[in-house]
């Protein structure tokens, strides 16, 4: 089987979307007729990975074979490394990754996780997370967590989504939500934490401590994610599980986040390197003792490739991500991945198991320059 050409595209869900609120799609076309699909991780609309793909990376792989995805990867990334292996081409050869293993898997007949190994499990409990926190009153915080509970999460994440120019900008507040959201839910019910990047270190240790008080499951990059000792610093001074690696691209930058203390880590398939990328780290934090938890709020394409790869992990600690339960994001697939009483099914089907519906690929596809 032979390459013969890549679509790369955004996609507007709704009529009017925000540019960096559309998906980043790619297609990838072969001699064989089969069609692998991917995305790329979606940051304001996905468009410089996009950009990446359909004039760097699609003029250098037509007529090779998708089944040498590894060996594709590892030379592009070495080939744009100067293009900045952290961000757009990480979404770039993501996308391109989750694509070649939908081909792969069609080819052999087979879903990813098979491929993978096979599945552990195939019903995924989900978490869910909930942003903007630090924006909402104490009351409001407790209506969105509420209205949350229908869908029948295994957990609930509260993200404060705070500007992260300002640390430590109301710790008595973060925490006060964080009473307030635990005494709702009950003492037995899974809790997380998520402060994105918000706080100091010394911040981070005194909300950490009151996290513990309340009994939360996790505490999540409670410091700059750039400042790999300080979160080791915070993760050792804590009882509580502290958790990073969403804005980790590399294996390597991984690896430091592991070596600092950090014994959560959360590498995100649509940046770090697609099902490739993420079986990788999965190997790494498996030699640590390290828990895997791939970050995951783009419910689509990458989406599915994140559940064939937990399916086949020996551990799954905590469940996965879901970000918005909302439809917004399923009119373009036959059959969307959407929860069935709190818990998603990975498809069976070959590759990832999804399929386009060609009408609503045409009327909602943007081009790109
Ligand atoms: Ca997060």
């Amino acid at each position: 089987m032979k390459i013969t050409g890549i679509e790369a595209f955004q996609i507007e869900w709704a009529k009017g979307d925000a540019p960096e609120k559309r998906g980043a799609f790619l297609r990838v076309h072969t001699d064989a007729g089969l069609v692998g699909i991917g995305e790329a991780s979606p940051m304001q609309g996905g468009l410089a990975s996009l950009m990446i793909l359909k004039h760097h990376i699609g003029p250098a792989i037509i007529g090779q074979d998708p089944l040498d995805h590894a060996v594709i990867h590892d030379r592009l990334i070495h080939r744009l490394v100067k293009l900045g292996p952290e961000g757009a081409l990480g979404g770039a050869l993501a996308a391109l990754d989750i694509a070649l293993w939908d081909l792969k898997g069609k080819l052999l007949g087979q879903p990813v996780y098979k491929l993978l190994g096979g599945a552990w499990r195939t019903e995924l409990p989900f978490y869910a997370s909930i942003g903007g926190n630090g924006a909402r009153t104490v009351d409001e915080v407790l209506r969105v967590v509420e209205a949350r509970l229908k869908d029948k999460p295994a957990a609930i994440k509260i993200r404060f989504d705070n500007d992260r120019t300002v640390p430590d900008a109301d710790i008595p507040g973060d925490i006060a939500k964080a009473r307030a959201v635990r005494k709702l839910v009950g003492d037995g019910f899974p809790l997380a934490f998520d402060a994105n990047n918000g706080c100091s270190t010394g911040g981070a240790i005194r909300l950490g401590r009151a996290l513990e008080d309340l009994g939360f499951w996790w505490f999540e990059e409670p410091v700059q994610h750039y400042h790999i000792r300080e979160m080791g610093e915070v993760a050792r001074k804590l009882d509580i599980t502290v958790s990073a690696g969403e804005q980790t691209y590399t294996l390597a930058g991984l690896r430091d986040l592991i070596e600092a203390g950090v014994t959560m880590v959360q590498p995100d398939i649509v940046k770090m390197g697609g099902i490739t990328g993420l079986m990788r780290c999965a190997v790494l934090c498996q030699a640590h003792g390290v828990e895997l938890v791939p970050h995951q709020t783009q419910p689509t394409i990458g989406h599915m490739a994140n559940m064939h790869v937990v399916a086949a992990q020996l551990q799954a600690t905590k469940p996965i991500e879901l970000d918005d339960p909302s439809n917004r994001r399923h009119a373009v697939f036959t059959a969307p991945p959407r929860p069935v009483d709190g818990l998603f099914h990975v498809p069976t089907t070959p590759g990832l198991g999804l399929e386009l519906i060609e009408a609503e690929i045409a009327a909602r596809r943007l081009e790109i320059g």
